[in-house]
């Protein structure tokens, strides 16, 4: 197993009315920003629920941060956030509102130029305003993690970046409040968690035994609870075990000690910045692309999945193969269609303008084995079309 570090504040209160705690949670006497998203939350009443239990606090409301967080929006919050001495801010939403708020955190007294944060990747590992979150849509595990993704819609650049700083102090997740979700939300919760376990799990050399029980028990749990939860959000044991399957996902337990890939994740931000097509649905496209394409190194562990998730057997190449193929079914029982030109009919060029990007960005080596070349980057997108 690789040396770790593990470091994770996040106060989680997880469970029906625990809305009801945020008057405990919030710092007492602080000035609040409340930032959201497009009005979602005024429709299913969690902004009611979150002003009644609010009372006596100053509070400045933000709305209007995107899917997909801008940056040219976010940097209207910062300005505010200073201008009004704000002294907490509130996350009202999903991973979008969630990344967004962690990027004003950090940028809000960072020295220099805000864009820097996602251009040239800096850490924030200090200096950010504290900010706590109500989480209104399980997929991204960003409730419980520093990370965070926003684009620059200028030059239609999504980028991630993060820090340590940047984990919210606490985070209340109800899962009664899927109920009022899109089924293509909740399909996208389920697809975005499931992918997040293959970047930490679908890697090799991997020697994180317990690791990979803990991420085989996340993705049968996805398996088992994701067809069903979209039908009946509002069942409880469904949507509590679906809420929890996505923080666990991505709050760090799972991808310590072993190697980490996200070369997934990296070239799914193209698609979203390029064609707008939703986060967990670019995942679904170029995962089991790129699979194929790193089929040699990745056997071994595809095998192990196939064997274990779904009960596969054969030789290794076999059951790697077939995985694969079990893993497109999932995701097109998830409602998922798994290629770029079902999303849009102006593809052909899309792989060479990701290989270009990447080449500018020095981007030439992705992977947990640094083995995804520019080449074998083309090719994975190429297979995607
Ligand atoms: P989202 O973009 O936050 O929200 C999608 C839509 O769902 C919005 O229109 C939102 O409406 C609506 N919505 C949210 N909660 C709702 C509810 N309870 N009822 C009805 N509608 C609701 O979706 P997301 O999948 O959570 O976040 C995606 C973003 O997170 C992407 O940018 C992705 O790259 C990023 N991401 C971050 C991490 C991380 O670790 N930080 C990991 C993976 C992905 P409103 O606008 O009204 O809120
Ligand atoms: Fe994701």
């Amino acid at each position: 197993m690789l040396n770790f570090e593990l470091y994770n504040p996040t106060k989680l209160v997880f469970g029906k009315g625990q809305i009801e705690k945020l008057s405990e949670l919030v710092p007492q006497g602080a000035k609040i920003l409340l930032a959201y998203g497009g009005g979602s939350i005024f429709k299913n009443g969690i902004h009611q629920q979150v002003m009644d239990n609010l009372k006596g606090f100053e509070i400045v409301e933000f709305s209007g941060i995107e899917p997909n967080p801008h940056f040219e929006t976010l940097m209207k919050a910062v300005a505010i956030v200073k201008e009004q001495n704000i002294d907490f801010i509130l996350a009202v939403g999903g991973g979008s509102v969630i990344d967004g708020v962690k990027f004003i955190s950090g940028a809000v007294h960072f020295d220099g130029n805000p864009i820097d944060i996602l251009q040239k990747h800096i850490l924030i590992k200090e200096n950010a305003v504290p900010f706590g979150t109500v989480l209104t849509l399980p997929a991204t595990g960003s409730e419980m993690n520093s990370g965070s993704v926003v684009t620059i819609a200028a030059t239609q650049e999504k980028l991630a970046f993060g820090g340590s700083a940047l984990f919210p102090q606490f985070s209340i997740c109800d899962p009664t409040v899927i109920q009022s979700l899109p089924k293509r939300q909740l399909q996208n919760g389920v697809v975005d968690a499931f992918t997040h376990v293959m970047e930490q799990y679908l890697t090799y050399p991997h020697e994180g035994y317990l690791q990979d029980r803990i991420a085989e028990g996340i993705l049968q749990t996805l398996i088992e609870v994701g067809p069903e939860v979209v039908e009946k959000p509002a069942d409880y044991a469904l949507a509590s075990n679906f809420m929890w399957s996505c923080t666990m996902a991505l709050n760090g337990l799972i991808q310590k000690g072993v190697p980490n890939d996200w070369a997934t994740h990296m070239i799914g931000h193209e698609l979203t910045a390029l064609y707008g097509i939703d986060h967990a649905r670019t995942l679904a496209i170029i995962g089991p692309n790129l699979y194929r394409v790193l089929f040699e190194t990745k056997k071994e562990k595809l095998a192990q999945y196939g064997k274990r998730i779904f009960n596969l057997s054969g030789t290794v190449d076999e059951i790697a193969n077939e995985a694969i193929n079990k893993t497109v079914e999932f995701f097109h029982k998830m409602g998922m269609d798994t290629k770029l030109s079902q999303y849009t009919d102006d593809y052909s060029k899309t792989a060479d303008f990701i290989v270009n990007r990447f080449d500018e960005r020095g981007w030439k080596a992705l992977g947990e084995r640094q083995n995804i070349t520019l080449e074998k980057l083309k090719e994975i997108v190429e297979m995607s079309y």
